[in-house]
């Protein structure tokens, strides 16, 4: 069979060699041991949290070695391919401050691009021509139903499925059964000549996982599909080569075919990159189960569930890094104050199976973060999560910053040595101060008493209430109030006999609580009234009489 006419029958018109793309796609020039990474979603609409972990370890294996990392859209599959997928992927990672310095939508763009897979198409059908001009692709006219019977007939005969040995149909073809197909518009595949032996096994060595044994390929797997793009495979084996790639990191999910890859690398006579294969993220669900974590079933693995809720972008790096590697919890706790880029990141200290992603050790991280948080820090944090999320509502928060340096200082206590500590997140921090904004504040508790009961405690509370009042003066004031209507003030003594009362004088201030805030749990009342003010104060104590 004579390949060179082969492939001019199959790409009759392409306009360069694969030199040219050599030529262009030079080495890159860059220190020693700088090692090149990329992270390359596909832009199905759904970017998770392995997304993020796997571009975390990239970043930090390129920039701690002063090299490369750079963003490269998959966008091979159409059918999976969602509109606005792309600027979800790079708004993302800009929420988290993944840097890249080259790469689709990135500014400069780099010298290595497109890094748009479906842009590069004319590269790959380049690479798919030599092959088919050295004897090591062809093109495979089977329909899916020629492909159905085949598979029909292994399981039948009891032997592997797929596309292989004597099974490959078309892998001995003539040049005339391939020119009849070609002379009358058949669509078509092409597919390598796979040459291993599957009774052959070799040791390779992956940066996260050791040595792994891989078996030889024998499948003929497809290299381009019918519409001229190019599988994962070959994608992966063009890419990689032509940018530069020192390591290749990605999901493990990619170890099953990872000898497709070996053997294509090998049949280009490209130069191998090093591999690192993460591990998947798994968690125990309510019933004790350890499992994969699903998109189905698991919010928080979608990226978008702690952008929305406002989770801070550097607490949930300092997470992933506790999952990334086993010695950084360790270090993190010598050095608290540490920017974590200073922490020395290796991928053979990364899990080797199953990472388990736990999200209350990520809440708790997150707590102790925002916990240390100043005045100043605190109000940016918010500020860009009510900018992006709630833009309607910014000028309520800041166009009285005083009021909100109150809440945040008096309320939340940010200015105590004993300061809360419980705050997640953003959302939940504006909800938690939701109460001393109208605009915002909601009936979330009724009353305990009856009506008659309330009202009158309200208004002899309204009559009574001094703004000037000290803390200690005001709740004298709920006492004689309380205790006017049989609550008692002497908790001791409301305790040893609680039958003897109606109630005790936190009774009482919870029925003031409520009108003033809508709700029985909050902060120091005295301190709420202090931050709303006398008016504010003392209308919702009004506006609470009124509806009863
Ligand atoms: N698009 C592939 C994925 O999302 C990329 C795998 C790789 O990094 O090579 O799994």
């Amino acid at each position: 069979m004579d390949y060179q006419k082969l492939a001019d029958l199959i790409y009759p018109n392409l306009e360069h060699d694969t030199q040219y793309y050599e030529d262009m796609f030079p080495e890159r020039d860059l220190p020693k041991g700088a090692q090149v990474l990329r992270t390359a979603p596909s832009p199905t609409g759904f970017i998770h949290l392995g997304n993020l972990y796997g571009a975390l370890a990239d970043e930090r294996v390129a920039h701690q070695s002063n090299g490369v990392f750079y963003l490269r859209i998959e966008d091979t599959d159409l059918k999976r391919k969602v509109d606005g997928a792309v600027e979800t992927i790079i708004s993302v990672f800009d929420y988290f401050k993944i840097r890249f310095d080259e790469g689709a939508e990135v500014e400069p763009m780099g010298k290595y691009g497109p890094y748009y897979q479906r842009q590069r198409a004319e590269i790959y059908q380049t690479y798919a021509k030599k092959l088919i001009s050295e004897g090591k692709a062809y093109p495979c006219f089977c329909t899916e139903e020629e492909l159905n019977e085949i598979r029909e007939k292994q399981t039948a005969l009891n032997v592997g499925t797929g596309y292989y040995g004597e099974w490959a149909i078309w892998r001995n073809a003539t040049y005339e059964q391939v020119e009849e197909r070609i002379k009358n518009g058949e669509p078509f595949v092409i597919r390598m000549r796979a040459m291993g032996n599957p009774e052959i096994k070799h040791t390779v060595h992956d940066e996260i996982k050791g040595d792994v044994v891989v078996t030889e390929n024998n499948m003929d797997a497809v290299l381009i599909k019918n519409d001229g793009i190019p599988t994962y495979h070959f994608a992966h084996a063009i890419d990689d080569h032509l940018m530069h790639t020192t390591i290749v990191l990605r999901g493990e999910e990619w170890l099953g075919t990872w000898n497709i890859h070996l053997e294509l690398f090998n049949m280009l006579g490209f130069k191998l990159p090093k591999y690192a294969h993460t591990t998947v993220l798994m968690k125990i669900d309510e019933t004790g189960t350890k499992r994969k974590l699903s998109k189905r079933k698991d919010p928080e693995l979608s990226l978008d569930y702690y952008r929305q809720l406002g989770y801070h972008p550097y607490a949930i790096k300092i997470y992933l890094l506790t999952i990334l590697n086993w010695n950084f919890e360790e270090w993190y706790l010598k050095n608290p104050d540490a920017d974590i880029e200073t922490f020395k990141f290796s991928l053979d200290k990364m899990g080797q199976s199953g990472t388990l992603f736990d999200l209350e050790k990520l809440n708790n991280i997150c707590k102790t973060y925002l916990s240390k948080f100043s005045l100043e820090e605190m109000k940016d944090y918010l500020r860009e999560f009510v900018k992006t999320y709630h833009k309607d509502d910014y000028d309520i928060y800041f166009g009285n910053e005083e009021k909100l340096d109150k809440i945040l200082t008096l309320g939340m206590g940010l200015n105590l040595k004993k300061r809360r500590k419980d705050y997640i997140n953003a959302s939940q921090i504006l909800e938690s101060i939701a109460l001393y904004y109208d605009e915002f504040k909601s009936q979330k508790d009724e009353y305990r008493f009856d009506n008659e009961l309330v009202k009158n405690v309200l208004a002899d509370f309204f009559s009574s209430y001094k703004y000037a009042d000290d803390n200690n003066t005001w709740f004298e004031k709920v006492k004689t109030i309380g205790e006017k209507y049989g609550f008692t003030g002497d908790m001791k003594a409301y305790r040893a006999n609680p039958e003897q009362f109606k109630g005790s004088v936190s009774d009482i201030a919870e029925i003031i609580r409520i009108a003033v805030t809508g709700q029985k749990n909050t902060p120091d009342l005295w301190t709420i009234m202090q931050i709303l003010g006398e008016d504010t104060s003392l209308r919702r104590i009004n506006d609470a009489l009124k509806e009863l």
